[in-house]
Parts: structure tokens; sequence; C-alpha cells
């Protein structure tokens, strides 16, 4: 029985992998469920799982949950701090991290250097700090087990050969809703569009990085820490149907692709049930339906933020840390409605360029960096 604490439990992968809990009764505990601020899902959850901790960053909205539960048997936890000591707690085995962006930096970092096996969705982590949590995980010989569904597709292609036998990666996306459009369309495109994914259903923060296509540069700065691949080795391609999640390429040009219909249910799944396969609830690929499956190159002239990534993750230090931080504001401002679409790729790009840069950077120099993002964001935008 694996002893689970989920970081981001009112989230989607949170709430899908509670999911598998309840179909795999037998292979878990709920030790520990945290949510930034959505007391309502983290009430339910807490009646249903009765785990040891729960923790609400938003310390108001915590006292307000506090006020609520009397005699649940569940200590409730306040503030950022919180996360940290949850998933140090020597009940937890298991940290399955479903946060989004920077927020779930520390807390990985923190349950590496406790011995902890990682579940990880939160890309961000990686892409700020994939330098440190990656050294740390090798001392320790932990598994950083990637939810990402284009991360589990190479980590499963990769059991059919042997590490010196890897050619490159070959990252599918999407594409996103825009893939079609002309600089000029992509102009005016609303959040609601962008939103509007066209093949997997996540978070806001995450579909906008997909309709920029800056969500498949973070997978490649991710690909490249989680697998120690060069960055010239790593390729992306468009492939809008979503049904090859990722593809291995090896020596002898033999190509190992990973299928299956896209639900993030089945890397859930596959990470937390590592090294075995479980039987799933999750319907057969029809073949019985006609499928064209497309694979084309990306455009790098639409789309600047897969260029961006590459740019960052070569020059390395703190520079994908600028970047994640850069992106998360941007973000946050165009579905506010504040900036548009194009808007976010020349921050990006502005906010790197001003940057200097600090290599090998520790924890502290990580955080420092983001911080300076985020405000240069709001300098370059006045
Ligand atoms: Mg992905």
């Amino acid at each position: 029985m694996q002893r689970l604490a989920i970081l981001g439990a009112t989230g989607s992968i949170g709430r899908q992998t509670l999911q598998l809990v309840d179909e795999f009764p037998q292979e878990f505990e709920v030790i520990g469920l945290t949510t930034r601020g959505n007391i309502e899902i983290l009430q339910q959850q807490i009646f249903k799982y009765k785990p040891e901790f729960a923790v609400v960053v938003d310390e108001e909205k915590a006292g307000l949950l506090s006020s609520r539960l009397n005699n649940t048997g569940t200590e409730i936890l306040a503030g950022e701090q919180s996360l940290e000591a949850l998933v140090t707690d020597s009940s937890v085995d298991l940290v399955v991290n479903g946060l989004v962006g920077f927020s779930g930096f520390k807390p990985t970092l923190t349950a590496v250097k406790n011995d902890k096996k990682i579940a990880l969705a939160n890309k961000e982590a990686l892409v700020a700090g994939g330098e440190l949590i990656t050294a740390e995980a090798e001392k320790r010989n932990l598994p950083l087990l990637p939810i990402d569904s284009e991360h589990s597709a190479i980590f499963q292609c990769f059991h059919a050969g042997e590490r010196r036998e890897v050619k490159k990666l070959i990252l599918t996306a999407s594409g996103g809703p825009f893939k079609d459009f002309t600089e000029e369309e992509l102009k005016n495109v609303t959040p609601a569009q962008a939103l509007k994914h066209p093949t997997w259903k996540m978070g806001a923060k995450i579909t906008v990085d997909s309709a920029t296509l800056m969500n498949k540069g973070f997978e490649i700065i991710e690909a490249h820490w989680l697998f120690k691949v060069d960055y010239d080795l790593i390729e992306v391609v468009i492939h809008p149907q979503s049904i090859v999640h990722s593809m291995v390429e090896f020596i002898d040009s033999s190509i190992i692709a990973q299928m299956g219909n896209p639900d993030m249910f089945l890397p859930i799944q596959y990470a937390l049930s590592y090294p075995e396969r479980w039987q799933s609830s999750l319907p057969s690929f029809d073949f019985n339906s006609t499928y064209n499956l497309q694979f084309f190159p990306p455009s790098f002239e639409l789309f600047p933020c897969l260029d961006f990534a590459y740019q960052a993750g070569r020059t390395g230090g703190t520079m994908p840390a600028v970047l994640s931080a850069a992106d998360e504001v941007a973000v946050e401002k165009f579905l506010q409605g504040s900036i548009y679409f194009p808007d976010i790729p020349k921050i990006l790009e502005s906010v790197m360029g001003r940057h200097s840069l600090k290599i090998n950077p520790g924890l502290n120099d990580i955080i420092d960096a983001d911080n300076w993002a985020r405000e240069e964001v709001e300098r370059v935008l006045s």
C-alpha cells in the first residue's frame, strides 16, 4: 500500500488521482490533500478520504474550513509552508504533485530531499529547478515518475531499448486551438477561444500554454531533465489527433511510439502503478472508426515560445526559471483581458533579454530569478 500526499487535490490532476484511489482502494492510503483555496471541493474530499492532513494555502480560507470541520480527525494546515510540512511527514511515501506553476517547485525539491517518491504533473518545477531536483533525486536513487502524458510516453518507450541506444526524443503536440491560424487571426483571439483545447481537458494555465505552444516548450526542458537528453536531440512534431503521445527513436532508426486515447487518467495510473501495469477501466482505442493520424512540423514563426524554450534550456542557469515565471504572469494577464494573445511571446522575449544570468543556481537564486521575472513583466508593460 502506498501512502499518498496529493498536492493540488482539487485540480484536474488531483481529482483524477483520487478517482484512481477509488478504483484501487487496496493500493493506496490518502494521507494528505492540498488546495490553494477551493475549500468546497476539499471539504467533500476530506469527508470521503479522511486524510490525516489537509492543507489550504490561502490562510483565510483555511480558517473558514477549520471552523466548519469539527472532529473529523483531519488536521487543517494553512499556508504555503504547510505544503512542505506535509511532504516531509514520515507517514507519506509518494507525493503526487498536481500544483500549477512555480508553486510546485519547493515542495518537489523538499519531497525529494526527504526521500519521497514523486509523481510529477507540475512541469514548471523541472523547468525552473530541473538541475537541482534531478541531482537530489539521483543522489538518492529516487525515481521521478512523469505524469505529463508526453513524458509518460517516452518513459514507456524507453523500455524498448538501452539508454545508450537512444537517438532522439520526439515530443508530439496537438498544436492547440490556433494551429491553423494566421498571424492576423492570432491578434484577436480571446481567452475563451484559448481555453477550448481540441483534444485534452486540463486546467486554465496549461490550456493557454498549449495554445501558445509554451507548454510544449516547457516539455522540452522537462524532457531534458527527466531523461538527460541533449536539447539538439529533442524534436517537436505537431500531431493534432493526440493519439501518439510521444516517441523515441533508437540508433537503428526504429521509432517506438506510445499510443492511446487522450486521457490523463492513463499517465496518472502508470506513474502510480509503475513498475507494474494495472487493469484499466479506460475504453480501448477504437480501430473500427477511421482515423487519420497526421504529423507535421511546428511553425516557429507563429509560435515563437517553442524557440524561447530551446534558447532558455540551452542557456541554462536561471534562464528557464525566468521564462517560466514571466509566462505565468503573462498568461494571467491574458486571461484577465489586460493583454492580447500575441503579447505573451513578446513579453517573454523581452524579459529573457533583460535577465542577468546566474549559472549553477541554488534554491535561493531560482526563487530570486522567479521574483525578478514577475516584477520585470510589470515593468515591461508599464
Ligand atoms: Mg503534456
